[in-house]
This record gives C-alpha cells, sequence and structure tokens, in this order.
C-alpha cells in the first residue's frame, strides 16, 4: 500500500489514474481501499437523492470508512431522517456530521438568511469551510458526482487532485438508468421527497423540484424565473 502522497506525489497520482481509469463503483472503491488504506479514506455525503447508491458500495468494501455528512443546519427534515435510516441500514460504524464554525456564523450569518443575499458567502460557512476542516485527517475522498448529472459535471475524471488529496468518483460513468437499476437490485430506500420531483436535494432554501425529464440540478439555487445563482456549492473546484 502506498499511503503517503506526499512522498512521490506525481509519480503516484500518474500511476494511480492509470489504475482507476478503466474502473468504476465497486472496483474503484477497492483500488481507492487497496493504495490509500480505509482509514484514510472519507466518503462525503448528502444523504441526497441518488446517494444510497454509493453509500451502498463503499459500506460492502469497508462499512467503517468515514462518511462526512455537512450538516449546514439548512437541510430539509426529511434528509436526516434519511441520513440515519441509511446508516443504520447499510451499516455504516463512522458517520461524522460536521457543523459550521459557530463563531463564523455568528459574525457572518447572525439571522441564517445569508442565503438570501450570498449563496456563496453562506455556502461558504455552511459547507467549504467545515470540508476542508473535515477533510483534513484523510488523505483521500469519495464522492457520487456523475457526468450525466449537469454540463459542468460532463468531463469529470475516475481520480483527480484536490489539493494534497485525491478525489475518487466511483459513479461518475453512471447513468440514471443504472443508478434506478442500482436502487432495485439493492432495495434502497428513495430519499422521501424523490417522489415529489426533487431530482438533486440539497438545503431546504435553495432546492426545487423540477419537471420530469430536466437536468436534475436544475432545481439547486434556483430563481424564481428559472435561472440558477450557481450550479455547485464550492466543494467541488
Ligand atoms: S446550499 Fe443554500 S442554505 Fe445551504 S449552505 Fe449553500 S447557500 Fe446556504
Amino acid at each position: 500500500m502506498m499511503s503517503d502522497l506526499s512522498d512521490r506525489p506525481a509519480k503516484f497520482f500518474s500511476r494511480l489514474q492509470a489504475l482507476a481509469e478503466p474502473l468504476d463503483g465497486l472496483d474503484l472503491i477497492k483500488l481507492a481501499r487497496d493504495e490509500i488504506g480505509s482509514s484514510n479514506l472519507a466518503l462525503v455525503s448528502s444523504f441526497g437523492a441518488e446517494a444510497a447508491v454509493l453509500l451502498a458500495l463503499v459500506a460492502e468494501i469497508d462499512p467503517a470508512i468515514a462518511v462526512i455528512f455537512l450538516e449546514t443546519h439548512k437541510h430539509f427534515p426529511e434528509t436526516i431522517e434519511y441520513r440515519d435510516q441509511l446508516v443504520a441500514r447499510l451499516g455504516l460504524t463512522n458517520l461524522v456530521v460536521v457543523e459550521p464554525e459557530p463563531s463564523q456564523v455568528t459574525a457572518t450569518d447572525p439571522n441564517g438568511i445569508l442565503w438570501r443575499t450570498s449563496v456563496d458567502g453562506c455556502c461558504a460557512i455552511r459547507k467549504v469551510a467545515p470540508l476542508a476542516k473535515a477533510l483534513q485527517p484523510y488523505r483521500a475522498w469519495f464522492n457520487g458526482r456523475k457526468r450525466y448529472q449537469a454540463e459542468t459535471r460532463a468531463a469529470i475524471p475516475k481520480v483527480e487532485l484536490d489539493g494534497s488529496r485525491l478525489k475518487f468518483n466511483p459513479l461518475a460513468e453512471w447513468d440514471r438508468a443504472r443508478i434506478a437499476a442500482e436502487f432495485t437490485r439493492r432495495s434502497l430506500p428513495h430519499h422521501p421527497l424523490v417522489p415529489y420531483g426533487y431530482l438533486s436535494i440539497g438545503c431546504a432554501p435553495c432546492t426545487t423540484a423540477v419537471e420530469p425529464g430536466s437536468d436534475p440540478r436544475a432545481g439547486r439555487w434556483a430563481t424564481p424565473q428559472g435561472q440558477n445563482l450557481k450550479i455547485e456549492c464550492g466543494i467541488h473546484i
């Protein structure tokens, strides 16, 4: 196992890229486990509409891999219930709930309505800064982005450099049909808001239902006029 990325980062990364390219799903997670080590890995999950698939795959490889959930204090109550339901059902043993720094919230968003005037500022204190701190103990992380979800995600690689860390995208090649088939094959429960048209689920103030057939992320940071204030929260640069 090669676990110290600081030793020979460029050489290690290019070798890993070559190994990762033909893999996805379980095989890519296994590669990460074998090359990086379970205790150096974390999965960052929103416990949103499609999150159960990656959570199930990671649980199958090692249920003790850390699962980081960003508790922004703006989630739908259904998301918190779903999170706890999935953690129990999949036997995940290392849920890490990460909250914003209270002093930063007090200073920047004392009334909890910063999202109304600055979604970037709100995401910065409730998501980006807490995640950067939470990832410090880990050498690599998994996330559930898929190429089909949005134009901005059409070219995401299987593994990429994220500062001094590696970021694995085990579902990069998966499309909506394959995700749906995996839900069925594993009898995974759906997020309670999916039947109501919520196909990509984040914080409640910044998530709306979308029309059937729309870009699943069209309901994120959407204005009443149908425009999107932004398309990514800032944790994926
Ligand atoms: S998604 Fe919305 S509520 Fe959540 S942290 Fe970002 S701006 Fe704030």
